[in-house]
């Protein structure tokens, strides 16, 4: 499945993968939540496909069974919990020095590549340079500058950047949330995925509208931030961000020293709530004091 604001991109290189020309080393870079890999592993799975059509892959050739299956052989994830360190790397480079197993194509997807030790960029530098035939490699990021200017250079960079207002609520409308608010959708920075699971978990976690709903409750005296406090305890770095955007955005407008100061607060709620152990329900009982009085 390619989301819309990826189609536009997604033509463009099946087009060139029909004309033999696409790059071997494509850099996509993007705020998270974007739906990157999404859009890597259909790139992928087109580029193994035996009989790709100009909307991406067939679906039904051999190549198309076992990609769907997770079991394409010609298919490499180079991915890594915290750091991608230079084994991982020859790991992968080396499975790509033979010719493809079904005979076609061969694409390594990175979903991480600012994780890349330096060790690991240099190990992967030659492959870039001297991709083995056939070869394609999809290298990820969420963080740009994560990256080696050399690694940079090798590729051929797409930035993408986030959907605008409409197309992001008109899809949301098509998965089944119609109705999102702007400013639900700023309280999660326009970041389609993340906003979509937000909703999707709609009952079980604190959403933004709930949490708009009970900040302007205890302003007008209707609940107790200790009530408040108790009930979010499992979302307290949640509600703490969203108080600072608040006070952020209030001062933003006022420039008054009360705003700037409830903001402040934020930051330091934060950083306790960063620790293990602390009483959460304590730390969030102070915050919201502070602005239940505004
Ligand atoms: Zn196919």
């Amino acid at each position: 499945m390619i989301y819309p604001w990826f189609t536009l991109l997604f033509s463009q290189l099946m087009s060139r993968l029909h004309k033999r020309t696409l790059h071997h080393a494509l850099l996509l870079s993007g705020p998270a939540g974007l739906g990157k890999q999404d859009f890597a592993y259909a790139l992928a799975e087109s580029i193994l496909c035996k009989t790709p059509g100009k909307t991406g892959a067939c679906g039904l050739c051999q190549s198309c069974h076992l990609f769907a299956a997770g079991n394409h052989p010609d298919f490499h994830l180079l991915t890594s919990e915290k750091q991608l360190g230079v084994d991982k790397i020859r790991e992968g480079i080396g499975k790509l020095a033979s010719t493809a197993q079904l005979g076609n194509n061969k694409v390594v997807v990175m979903p991480q590549a600012e994780t890349m030790t330096e060790a690991a960029a240099n190990a992967l530098l030659k492959t870039l340079e001297e991709p083995t035939r056939n070869t394609y490699l999809l290298l990820l990021t969420s963080r740009l500058n994560g990256l080696l200017p050399t690694i940079l250079s090798r590729c051929e960079k797409h930035m993408l950047s986030l959907p605008g207002k409409s197309e992001l609520q008109s899809w949301l409308a098509g998965e089944g949330f119609p109705h999102v608010t702007e400013r639900y959708l700023g309280a999660y920075g326009y970041s389609p995925l993340t906003i979509k699971a937000s909703l999707a978990e709609k009952g079980e976690k604190l959403t933004y509208d709930e949490f708009e709903q009970a900040l302007a409750d205890l302003k007008n005296g209707d609940v107790r931030c200790s009530a408040l406090a108790g009930k979010w305890q499992d979302d307290a770095a949640q509600v703490v961000t969203w108080l600072q955007a608040e006070a952020h955005q209030a001062f933003l407008k006022s420039s008054a020293s009360a705003d700037y100061q409830r903001a402040m607060r934020c930051m330091e709620a934060k950083q306790r709530l960063a620790h293990a152990g602390v009483n959460k329900s304590v730390i969030l009982t102070g915050i919201l004091t502070v602005f239940s009085s505004q």
